[in-house]
């Protein structure tokens, strides 16, 4: 693409893509507009969390923005008394981003629109956006940064308020705290790392009801194999699901962080215990009842796959 310097390149989507294309546009002297309609311009949907025990799931270490300088995000983690080895707070990555953001537009290269593109058409000289409050914004190119798309509504309790389809958005939020109030049962469709934010928030609210995720395969997330040298680990899931089930202390569970929790093959996985129970079920033959809410967990969350077993 060349850019014709008379329109700035129109960025749809704020999250981390969006804004690293627009600061790299901006240190090449290319100006761009940022689209970002939910709010969550320089955050994303991953890094918007205020969840202090939802972390990152690498390091600090392999976290910078800018790949010509490793350590960008370290010197950053450290001066909040952190450590490189240290899974931090993914708040504190979204800080950091919108710290690259501000950066970005006071370089004067670049202007945040806080609207959702609703339509892109191509022109003989670029593009025109159509935002949803009717404006057009015209552009020299256009960047889909768009992130994924919300989950589709599984085909059962579409019109229930007691399932909630998608776990990033403000029901779920409202459901956990709901959750925490009535300590009612809570049953979690889908075993990965979006489960993992799924109990830490119900535990760090105060829901100490029973917690049942159901998965396909039987497989959950492993741990990191060095966690155990990991400074100051913060609460994680395997210490939730270690005292929920009765199996030990905090320490033990980081222990044994790096076993394989997860028997595979379709097969009844563990977490075996009183209070979280992981069951693997091919169909979903769930139906929502008056005694229970339902967190659907269906985001596409390829990118985390590292609870393939
Ligand atoms: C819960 C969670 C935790 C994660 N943790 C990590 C981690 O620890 N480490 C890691 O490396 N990766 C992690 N990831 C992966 C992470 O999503 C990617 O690394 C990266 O942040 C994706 O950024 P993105 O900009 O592509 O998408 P997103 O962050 O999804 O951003 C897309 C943005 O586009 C906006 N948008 C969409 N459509 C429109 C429209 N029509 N008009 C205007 N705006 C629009 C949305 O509002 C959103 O803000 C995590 C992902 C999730 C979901």
């Amino acid at each position: 693409m060349t850019s014709d310097r008379h329109l700035p390149v129109a960025i749809v989507g704020g999250g981390f893509s969006g804004t690293m294309v627009a600061a790299h546009l901006a240190r090449k002297g290319i100006e761009s507009v940022l689209i970002d309609g939910a709010g969550r311009a320089g955050h994303g949907v991953a890094y918007s969390t205020r969840e202090p025990a939802h972390v990152l799931n690498v390091r600090a270490e392999v976290m910078s923005a800018w790949a010509h300088d490793l350590d960008h995000f370290v010197r950053v983690a450290e001066a909040d008394g952190g450590h490189r080895r240290d899974f931090v707070q993914r708040q504190q990555f979204g800080r950091y981003l919108r710290g690259i953001l501000k950066d970005t537009i006071d370089s004067g290269c670049l202007r945040l629109v806080e609207r959702q593109a609703v339509e892109a058409e191509p022109g003989e000289d670029g593009w025109t956006l159509q935002l949803d409050n009717g404006e057009e914004l015209r552009a020299s190119g256009l960047v889909l940064a768009i992130g994924n798309q919300p989950p589709e509504p599984l085909p059962f309790g579409r019109d229930s308020s007691r399932v909630i389809h998608n776990p990033w958005s403000g029901d779920a939020q409202a459901a956990v705290e709901d959750l925490a109030a009535s300590n009612e049962d809570v049953l979690l469709v889908g075993t990965g790392l979006t489960m993992v934010d799924a109990v830490l928030s119900l535990d760090a609210a105060g829901h100490r009801g029973r917690i049942v995720a159901l998965s396909r395969r039987g497989l959950i997330p492993r741990g990191h194999t060095d966690s155990a040298r990991h400074r100051s680990p913060p609460r994680t899931y395997r210490t939730v699901m270690s005292e929920r089930s009765g199996a030990g202390s905090a320490s033990a569970a980081r222990k044994s962080a790096g076993a394989r929790p997860s028997t595979g093959s379709g097969r009844t996985a563990t977490a075996s215990g009183r209070a979280f129970r992981c069951t693997s079920r091919r169909d979903l033959p769930v139906t929502p009842g008056p005694g229970g809410t339902f967190i659907v967990i269906a985001s596409p969350r390829k990118s985390l796959s590292d609870c393939k077993g």
